[in-house]
């Protein structure tokens, strides 16, 4: 048991004003009021541990009050100090000092870290924190964010603070600056009394842990294992001044009752103490936080000093009364100090078993819990993977439905290109005439029941399939697979360079072609597709498609072929035509140059006439009636060329006259004539005339037809010469129209063709797309699944080491914890002992 140390400081006057009627006089350990003159007041004379009047420096209060508490606190002892008195009487100055007189606390921090420096063969641990009671309630100084604290009590800490924040300090420097960054937070108000008066009450703690280092193995076992805790509070109380002395109101008046309440406490568990453990009754430390947490230092375990400050001036002489009543009665306490050796290891252990309590919660929960968390990710990436697919399923399947439709039309209007490509070589302009009958032949195999095409589920064009005989011969020919060129379809055979003109330089192997068309085909999935999908689904597909390209390719070459012959066909025909349409101008010249040959015969004959007249004077005679005869014979003649050359010139398109046989008809005629008129002018016969002057032949050839009858059979000649060339001109006409037609037909074939090409490649670009793009996650889904099994195993084999270690840790920590509770069984028993023994010995010593 050891009594609480109480002293008492008189702070220097503030003014150096004389007293009027009492002063404070201090000598050695005995503070006294004094009259004036000097009597002393005997009923107001203190006595304490120390009294430290005006001149004393806070190096002698903390060396004389406060140095043995600190040196205790470093052994394992609680300790308190606490200043006590009424506004501006001096407990900040003596708790926190200033810049040339450092406080207790200051020097206590100092104090420590040097006698731990001192200490070589225990090792410390020391946490600092730092609190103040502000209108019943308690706020930290190093976190402003804790406020309104709460006061917990348990067997292994005691009485403590929750959420106060407790620093981890290694030296005196650290602690100090934690110190005055704590200060900025304090509560100060200014009153009558103190132009920066403390409002609250502050608590400056370090618990000091230390246990011995462990330099002999074989030592005591229990000695080595001991931590001793020591808990070490330095208090600055506020003012202890009765309010209206203060002259606060409002918040400080609020202030004020909360101060003077929880003194007020302090008073009263300080009284109880102080009647004497039989008197003691019921301790109401529960009436005000600072008593509660103040309590071990009250009659508990701790090693407690009080520094009462008294203000000199006569003014104060109340409140310096009370506070010297204070102090008697603190100094009539007892507390019962020990060394927290064994409750302190227990704290140590515990927490200790909290780190593994913690881990263990860390490897159970959290971290399963995030593995679950990977988990359910990756189940839902699966998930949602699974839903893509089955669009994407849906969506090839939507795909296939229109290739069929495509195939269909293709089909179709390849058909009617086959069609089509019927009347053109029957025409008597096309060249290919001869290949009808080959033609004829691949239609008739594309019906075959036999050929590659048969049976194939996607319903491939049986006409785009190779024939046998093609693939037969072409056998060996590329290493390549996958593509399978189909031939043209209007050549049974083609040669290397057609095929590769035809795939744009590309070799396929034509052995797979006889091969795999058909089985590759019938492995597309149908519509009742099995779930199970994979990219093998979408090579087929593009397989397919690529073939479809290559039909259509395929198609439109031919197309273009085609549509090139008739091109040229086309430009034969204009030629032709051109041809035709001169030789129509030539012919429809011919009646008027006829016209103006038979003018001009008509000229001469007439001249002639003239001229055989002149020299027949008797008109009676034979002679004159042959010339004038002949006249009216050559006269109407040239009438009848005349008339027949103007119809003819009228009608150009049906007059293709030959002019010649005309003109020498003309000739005959005009030699005769002249023949004629030698025999006249020399008196010949006139049957002889007569019969030189008949024409001798006609263009049919009948010796014996008449001259009318010779112009018929020339005019008939003529008529069926013209006939003819109308004839051909019509049937030239006709043709082109047809070549005509067929080429717009062809033409816009050809477009609509072109445009199904475009989209099929569209679809297989998108559909490229789309199977990377699978491949891709798939692959990304899989190297995550294989990533986190591996992670997952690691974990568990961790776990699993961890499990380990904490079974061996726990079991390590059971035995640790029997020692502990045998030696603490030791020591209470020995404390037992020795109480039992105290017990025995005092009577004994009161009795001498
Ligand atoms: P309290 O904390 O009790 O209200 P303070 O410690 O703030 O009072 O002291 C009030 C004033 O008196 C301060 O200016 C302080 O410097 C001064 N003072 C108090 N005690 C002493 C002392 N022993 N020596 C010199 N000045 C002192
Ligand atoms: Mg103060």
């Amino acid at each position: 048991m050891e009594k609480i140390c109480v002293a008492v400081r008189v702070r220097p006057p503030v003014s150096s004003e004389p007293s009027n009627g009492t002063y404070w006089k201090v000598e050695d350990n005995r503070i006294s009021l004094h009259k004036v003159h000097g009597t002393p007041i005997s009923a107001l004379s203190y006595a304490f541990d120390h009294v430290f009047d005006e001149s004393c420096t806070n190096a002698r209060v903390y060396e004389l009050l406060t140095k043995d508490i600190i040196h205790a606190a470093v052994e394992g002892f609680n300790g308190t100090a606490f200043a006590y008195g009424q506004t501006s009487s001096g407990k900040t100055f003596t708790m926190n000092g200033s810049e040339t007189d450092p406080g207790i606390i200051h020097r206590a921090v100092k104090d420590i870290f040097a006698k731990i420096q001192m200490i070589s063969d225990r090792e410390f641990l020391i946490r600092v924190s730092y609190m103040e009671i502000y209108n019943e309630e308690i706020n930290d100084l190093f976190a402003v964010e804790n406020q309104k604290l709460q006061i917990h009590e348990s067997l292994e800490r005691g009485i403590f603070v929750a959420g106060l924040r407790e620093e981890i300090v290694s030296n005196a420097e650290q602690v100090l600056e934690l110190i005055d960054s704590g200060e900025v937070n304090r509560h100060f108000g200014e009153t009558n009394m103190n132009v920066r008066s403390s409002r609250s009450h502050t608590i400056f703690r370090m618990v000091i842990e230390s246990k011995a280092k462990d330099t002999d193995s074989v030592g005591d076992h229990l000695s080595t294992d001991a931590i001793r805790v020591a808990v070490l509070n330095l208090v600055d109380l506020a003012g202890s001044e009765r309010i209206a002395k203060t002259g606060a109101g409002g918040v400080r008046l609020k202030e004020g009752k909360h101060i003077n309440k929880s003194l007020m406490v302090l008073g009263n568990v300080i009284n109880k103490l102080s009647d004497g453990a039989k008197q003691r009754g019921h301790i109401p430390y529960r009436d005000s936080k600072l008593t509660r947490i103040l309590q071990p230092a009250l009659g508990g375990n701790a090693k407690t000093s009080i520094i009462c400050t008294l203000a000199p001036e006569e003014v104060h002489i109340e409140e310096t009364k009370g506070t010297l009543q204070f102090a008697s009665r603190a100094k009539r306490i007892t507390n019962c100090v020990q060394v927290n050796e064994i409750l302190t290891d227990a704290a140590l252990l515990k927490r200790q078993k909290l780190e593994i309590e913690e881990l263990r919660k860390k490897l159970q929960g959290s971290h399963a819990e995030v593995l679950e968390q990977v988990i359910l990710k990756l189940r839902n990436d699966l998930l949602k993977y699974e839903l893509e697919r089955e669009k994407l399923q849906m969506e090839l399947e939507e795909e296939r439905k229109s290739h069929r439709e495509r195939d269909q039309c293709i089909q179709e209007q390849q058909m009617k290109i086959v069609d089509l490509s019927n009347p053109l070589t029957s025409s008597d302009f096309n060249p290919n005439s001869g290949q009808d009958s080959e033609r004829q032949s691949l239609k008739e195999e594309c019906n075959d029941s036999n050929i590659i095409c048969h049976g194939d589920a996607f319903r491939t064009p049986c006409f785009k399939a190779a024939p046998k005989a093609f693939v037969v011969k072409r056998s060996d020919y590329s290493m390549l697979p996958d593509y399978s060129p189909l031939p043209d379809t209007f050549s049974n055979v083609a040669d290397e360079d057609t095929w590769l003109k035809m795939n744009k330089g590309y070799i396929a192997d034509l052995d797979s072609l006889q091969l795999t068309p058909a089985r590759k085909v019938q492995s597309f999935p149908s519509s009742d597709a099995t779930p199970t999908y994979s990219s093998k689904n979408h090579k087929q597909e593009v397989q397919h498609l690529k073939r479809q390209l290559l039909i259509a390719t395929e198609e439109r070459n031919e197309l273009e072929r085609k549509h090139a012959e008739q091109i040229l066909l086309n430009h034969q025909l204009m030629d032709e035509i051109s041809k035709i349409q001169q030789e129509a101008k030539l012919t429809q010249e011919i009646p008027k140059r006829l016209g103006e040959s038979v003018e001009c015969c008509k000229d001469i004959y007439e001249d002639v006439l003239s001229i055989i007249q002149s020299f027949v004077s008797d008109e009676e005679s034979s002679t004159s009636k042959l010339v004038s005869s002949t006249s009216e014979i050559g006269i109407t003649l040239f009438k009848t060329l005349e008339t027949h050359f103007s119809m003819a010139m009228d009608d150009h398109s049906s007059f293709t006259g030959n002019n010649s046989l005309i003109q020498e008809q003309c000739k005959v005629l005009y030699e005769k004539l002249n023949s004629t008129i030698t025999s006249l002018v020399l008196s010949q016969t006139p049957t002889v005339e007569n019969e030189q002057l008949r024409p001798k032949r006609c263009s049919c050839e009948n010796k014996g037809c008449t001259q009318d009858e010779e112009t018929a059979c020339w005019e008939e000649e003529l008529s069926n010469e013209l006939n003819t060339i109308k004839e051909r001109y019509d049937s030239l006409e006709k043709e082109l129209d047809f070549n005509n037609q067929l080429l717009v037909v062809s033409k816009e074939r050809y477009d609509s063709l072109e445009t199904e090409f475009q989209l099929l490649k569209e679809d297989r670009d998108h559909l490229h797309q789309m199977v990377s793009e699978s491949s891709r996650k798939l692959a990304l889904v899989a190297d995550q699944k294989e990533n986190v099994l591996k992670d997952l195993n690691t974990e568990v084999q961790r776990r699993k080491n961890l499990e380990e270690e904490i079974k061996q840790f726990s079991a390590a920590f059971a035995s640790r914890q029997r020692s502990v509770v045998s030696f603490q069984n030791d020591v209470k028993s020995k404390c037992e002992k020795l109480r039992a023994q105290y017990l025995v010995s005092v009577p004994k010593s009161l009795g001498c």
